[in-house]
């Protein structure tokens, strides 16, 4: 292989661009030309594809967001969509695709290989939320960005000895929030992988509050159901006053941790060697601190669960 292509798609989470810098200068470094594609596959389809430099990656390793931009794109999830993105590469001289991205990214790159051309994914989301790896580039960073949240909202739930309800970002999986709970002390996590009960909750805020605990956090992963909604409900049966921070997009951006450059380094390289290796419809991942390859296929037909044994630790630890 002579030429490959990165992009990046779906979500954009902080480590992608080391991610890309990664893919960049490990192709070079085996006399390997590399092209960014610009905005996902969006970008793809329309052709924006332009050469990258070792010095085009420069300066990026800690900055945020991707320089490559990203998009969603619902052309590519059809053949016609894919057809034309393959056309495009084909017309460059690319020979295999780095793609990072998330789940869906992962599908358009399981898409292309099926096709016969060559595809690696690398798993970049903050949900955390792909099989077949134990971190995802840019979880590590938002969770930091969330403890750091807790840790100034708990200052003010201390000072007018609230409850507050905490909302994080994860749609199917509650990592960010089960991670940040177990972290930021809180007293209540609430994740879509576990059923609760508001009765229960509401039984353990007042339990708190009669042996002298006069202020509560609780974190609430989005895919449970809306923050403000939960904070209403907790409010009119405990009667104590409760606030709500939903956190957004904050958890998305901001300058990668040491952990997320380093993930995404050793990945970005590890999908580069499987191209130059001819392996296509592979998805890079880490697992007990090896950097492991899976079938891309495999990756997305299983689920990513969560430590169950945190759950249960983090119930414990806030009685
Ligand atoms: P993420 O990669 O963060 O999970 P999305 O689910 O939005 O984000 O997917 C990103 C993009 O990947 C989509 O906009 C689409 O272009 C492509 N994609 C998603 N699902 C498929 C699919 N089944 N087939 C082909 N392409 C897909």
């Amino acid at each position: 292989m002579k030429k490959i292509g990165v992009l990046t798609s779906g979500g954009d989470s902080p480590g992608m661009n080391a991610a890309v810098r990664a893919v960049v200068r490990k192709a070079i470094y085996h006399d390997v030309e590399v092209y960014g594609i610009y905005q996902g596959y969006a970008g793809l389809i329309s052709g924006q594809i332009k050469k990258m430099e070792i010095g085009t990656v420069g300066d990026i390793v800690h900055r945020g967001g991707t320089i490559l931009y990203t998009a969603r794109c619902d052309e590519f999830k059809t053949e016609e969509g894919q057809m034309k993105g393959i056309e495009q590469l084909r017309k460059f001289g690319i020979e295999g695709l780095v793609v990072i991205g998330g789940d869906g990214s992962f599908a358009g790159a399981k898409k292309l290989t099926e096709h016969g051309f060559p595809c690696v994914g690398v798993p970049g989301t903050i949900d955390n939320d792909i099989a077949g790896t134990d971190f995802t580039i840019g979880f590590d960073t938002a969770l930091n960005t969330v403890i750091d949240a807790i840790d100034k909202i708990r200052d003010t739930a201390t000072s007018h000895e609230r409850t507050y309800v905490i909302e994080v970002m994860g749609r199917h999986a509650g990592d960010l929030a089960l991670w940040s709970g177990l972290a930021g002390g809180a007293e209540t996590i609430l994740i879509p992988e576990a059923n609760f009960e508001m009765d229960d909750i509401v039984a353990r805020l007042i339990r708190g509050h009669e042996r002298g605990k006069k202020h509560s956090i609780i974190v609430v992963a989005e895919g449970v159901g809306s923050g403000v909604d939960i904070g209403k409900q907790i409010q009119e049966a405990t009667k104590f006053e409760t606030r709500v921070s939903v956190l957004g997009y904050i958890q998305r951006g901001g300058s990668p941790t040491a952990f997320d450059r380093v993930l995404a380094s050793r990945l970005g390289a590890k999908a580069v060697e499987l191209l130059l290796e001819g392996k296509g419809g592979r998805a890079v991942g880490i697992q007990q601190n090896k950097i492991v390859d899976h079938d891309i296929l495999e990756v997305l037909d299983k689920k990513h669960t969560i430590e169950e044994d945190m759950y249960v630790l983090s119930t414990e630890l806030s009685i």
